[in-house]
């Protein structure tokens, strides 16, 4: 069995953004790296948004950057006007072809489907891989998206929405969120934020055509590319490992409240590059114990009082623009994060403390 200096188990956006990171700044150029990953294939299965906060390694995979947004409720729109930081949308298509035409130049870096291939005595391991778990009563955030072409010009293209909850809420929190690429061409997406054993939620499609049928009045239109997803919002368990690093969502790199995973990849990627000599000693990479507590206890209102949920996330976006999304993007200050925290509807969150 071969063996290698590093083993990323899981070849999707953590391990591949790993490996990349890792390649160009040569550090596998006297060291081997197996990418154990299951898929026969890569294509666009996924479409990466998140606020630029930081440099990333992705500027050309870019499908379209916006500055403003807007949040829709039953009791009307909000817009948001950002100067500060775009956000971004990047096609996994994209993305994944970049990384796989650079790192396969590298003849120390191998790619393998099963882990029964290798010897993993002497490795340090980078695991991506999903742990299975009893996800009984946890909340996820689910959804369908289908990115729409329309013969006419439709989309106002300079904004986007993040959420309408203009919705059939079915005593969870539910909204839809629009980007529009081009004044014909949007991505449109169903969002639950619930538990999974609700499989009555699960009916995306018609969720999808009524809405843009009723609220966009959209009636003829193609369907280009569609996906299908659910981000935990919960950390998952795992056994501590001496050889061992998780990364990626296994590795906590969602944040709970909103399921942003992208760009603290791409941070957990430098961090361990630039200690990459000294990882198994270094400090654990965390995006902040504050933002766990502080996730934890929005979802527990969430739990209990998901009617509120849609007046709370319309509320928090009342905040300035640069204040909400540091502290959705995990790069806030205390005097920031005290701004969101009297946003909120105080004694609900103090009850549901503990
Ligand atoms: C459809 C979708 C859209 C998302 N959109 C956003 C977004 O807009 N913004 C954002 O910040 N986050 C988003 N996320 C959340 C997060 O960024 C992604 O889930 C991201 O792909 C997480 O990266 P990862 O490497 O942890 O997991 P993945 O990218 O899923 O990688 C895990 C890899 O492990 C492989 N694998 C699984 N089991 C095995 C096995 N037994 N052996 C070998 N390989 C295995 C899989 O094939 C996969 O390639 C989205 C998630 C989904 C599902």
């Amino acid at each position: 069995m071969k063996e290698f200096d590093y083993v990323i188990l899981g070849g999707g956006c953590a391990g591949l953004s790993l490996a990349y990171e890792l390649d160009i700044n040569n550090k596998i150029k006297n060291k081997k790296l197996a990418i154990v990953e299951i898929r026969d294939e890569y294509k666009r299965d996924k479409t990466w948004s998140f606020w630029k906060v930081n440099n990333h390694n992705f500027d050309d995979c870019i499908i379209k950057t916006w500055n403003n947004f807007s949040i829709n409720s039953k009791s009307g729109s909000h817009k948001v006007l950002n100067r500060d930081y775009p956000y971004q949308t990047i096609d996994s298509g994209l993305f994944y072809n970049k990384i796989l035409n650079k790192i396969r130049q590298n003849k120390n870096i191998e790619f393998f489907k099963n882990i029964n291939q290798l010897n993993l005595n002497n490795s340090i391991i980078f695991n991506s891989i999903p742990a299975k778990e009893n996800y009984e009563g946890k909340i996820w955030q689910h959804f369908k998206g289908i990115e729409i072409e329309t013969s006419k010009n439709i989309f106002d293209d300079k904004i986007f929405n993040l959420m309408d909850f203009d919705c059939d809420q079915r005593d969870n929190v539910h909204f839809f969120y629009t980007l529009p690429f081009t004044k014909n061409k949007a991505l449109i997406e169903t969002t639950w934020l619930s538990k999974m054993d609700n499989k009555s939620l699960k009916d995306y499609d018609a969720q999808l055509e009524k809405y843009i049928e009723e609220t966009l009045k959209i009636k003829n239109y193609k369907i280009n590319y569609q996906e299908e997803g659910a981000i935990p919002l919960f950390y998952p368990i795992y056994q501590i490992e001496k050889n061992k690093i998780n990364i990626g969502s296994a590795g906590g790199m969602t944040r709970l409240s909103t399921g942003y995973t992208f760009l603290n990849i791409q941070d957990h990627s430098k961090y361990i590059v630039n200690n990459i000599e000294k990882i198994q000693s270094s400090k654990p990479y965390h995006i902040g114990k504050k933002y766990e507590f502080l996730d934890n206890v929005f979802l527990n209102v969430l739990k209990k009082y998901p009617d509120k949920m849609p007046e709370i996330f319309l509320n928090m976006f009342k905040a300035p623009s640069k204040t909400i999304i540091k502290f959705l993007s995990n790069k806030s200050n205390i005097f920031e994060d005290i701004g969101i925290i009297l946003k909120m509807p105080k004694w609900i969150f103090i009850k549901n403390i503990f």
